[in-house]
């Protein structure tokens, strides 16, 4: 039987394989959907002290920022 979630913002139940399940340390963070994953992201970033992890969201940011430049210069080289 596949293991079952509950939504931790709206609590709805979902099925393993959907949602969003992030294992963070010893918690189970589990999403029934983007819009409840990006709800709880919103309220978390709003909760932790800019300070505390502004050098990680910044960095995070420039690596995806990075990397979407190799993508499109990737894409560019196909063309
Ligand atoms: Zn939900």
């Amino acid at each position: 039987m596949k293991k079952k979630y509950k939504c931790i913002v709206c609590g709805r139940i979902f099925p393993e394989g959907q949602g969003i399940v992030i294992k963070y340390g010893d918690l189970v963070l589990s999403f029934h959907s983007n819009r409840c994953a990006s709800k709880f992201l919103r309220q978390l970033l709003e909760r932790i002290p800019p300070d505390e992890i502004k050098g990680y969201v910044k960095r995070l940011v420039e690596e995806n920022l990075e990397q979407l430049e190799s993508l499109a210069k990737i894409k560019a080289k196909k063309i």
